[in-house]
């Protein structure tokens, strides 16, 4: 997005899209985090209010810790219920997508949204957005996906349907998306829209009581292990870094969403600039990299580890052993001392 002109047609188009459309399908990307659900939900329930038939398939499942978010059991998973997906998509002719900038972090659902003939929308705070939607409203400027769904709601006029549930999901999105109005990526227009989605009843104790204390001992107990046994600390690249093997996570009995947020943990060293957590998957590692300042971890994700995201949070995966992609990642570093010591 670039000049206001610009703006302001891609959202009359939007505003068109949302009055024309009468059967809507809602997307947010694979393994939803916060901001995904939350941002997914309250555009699914605000074009819901409105009449309009409206589902939201996610291609699969979501941490238990965003449960306590309204109407999150309306969500359908692609991946668990087979029958009406082929129904929904033949007859959307909208498709909104949220929180993603690539058509393959849809996974199982890219397929259906690229044959579909459905107008297609995104919303999305990621960089450099694939072109596989007919509107973007897209910036990397906003801290999450979730405050340019309210920008879209507010500038379309459906503002008019907000209110405490749909306010509540565009909430926990941002909350969830800016380390709880800590990271860099907040702005002026964060506040404001947290600001104006209090205004429609939005608990923010509840809120994030319910997301952030609500985890079992056993997740507990192995963010524990990670920090006090599976941390390594390189001063001399500024970097720290957790590795966690499928063995450990099954002795934790680890459960999707356990490991969210661990790799925030090594930023809080002083003088650490870099983080990663390598997450023994059943096909791959997972990894996720953050990082404060300049070093841009997206980058890093998308030369070496086939992934992606912003700035200062990317992901990205391996097909080599543990050992190997941990191995990797400590050679490269060599290749990036003077950037993370500048
Ligand atoms: P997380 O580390 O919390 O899973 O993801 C942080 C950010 O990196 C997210 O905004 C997400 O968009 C991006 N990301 C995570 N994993 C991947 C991946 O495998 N591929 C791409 N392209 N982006 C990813
Ligand atoms: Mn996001």
């Amino acid at each position: 997005m670039e000049s206001s002109n610009e703006i302001s047609l891609v959202i009359q188009n939007i505003k068109e899209a949302f009055d024309n459309a009468k059967n809507i399908i809602v997307i947010p990307h694979s393994y939803p985090d916060g901001d995904a659900i939350g941002s997914a939900l309250g555009i699914y329930l605000t074009l819901k209010a409105t009449n309009k038939k409206v589902s939201l398939i996610s291609p699969n499942g979501f941490p238990d810790f965003l449960k306590c978010l309204p109407h999150c059991d309306e969500i359908i998973l692609a991946n668990k219920t087979k029958s009406n997906i082929d129904d929904l998509f033949n007859k959307a002719d909208l498709i909104i997508c949220v929180d993603f900038n690539m058509a393959n972090r849809m996974e199982n659902l890219e397929n259906y949204v690229k044959q579909s003939k459905a107008l297609k929308i995104l919303i999305d705070h990621h960089p450099e957005p694939e072109n596989f939607c007919d509107y973007i409203y897209q910036t990397t400027q906003a801290s999450s996906a979730a405050e340019l769904v309210f920008d879209v709601i507010e500038k379309t006029g459906y503002k008019k349907y907000m209110n405490t549930e749909i306010a509540t999901n565009i909430y926990a999105g941002i909350m969830t998306d800016t380390g709880c109005f800590s990271y860099s990526s907040s702005n002026p227009n964060t506040f404001r829209v947290a600001s104006e989605l209090m205004k429609y009843g939005v608990n923010a104790d509840i809120v994030y009581d319910s997301i952030y204390n609500n985890f079992s001992f056993d997740r507990m107990r192995l963010l524990g292990l990670s920090l006090n046994e599976k941390m390594t600390y390189l001063p001399e690249y500024k970097t720290a870094y957790i590795t966690l093997s499928a063995k450990e996570l099954k002795n934790y009995s680890f459960k999707a969403g356990d490991t969210e947020g661990f790799v925030n943990y090594p930023l809080s060293i002083k003088g650490v600039i870099f983080s990663a957590i390598f997450i023994e998957k059943a096909n791959n590692i997972k990894i996720s990299f953050r990082s404060k300042g300049s070093f841009p971890v997206n980058k890093f994700a998308i030369d070496h580890f086939n992934g992606g995201g912003h700035v200062n949070a990317a992901g990205g995966e391996s097909y080599e052993n543990l050992n190997d992609c941990v191995n990797k990642f400590i050679a490269l570093l060599k290749n990036y001392e003077d950037d993370l010591n500048t």
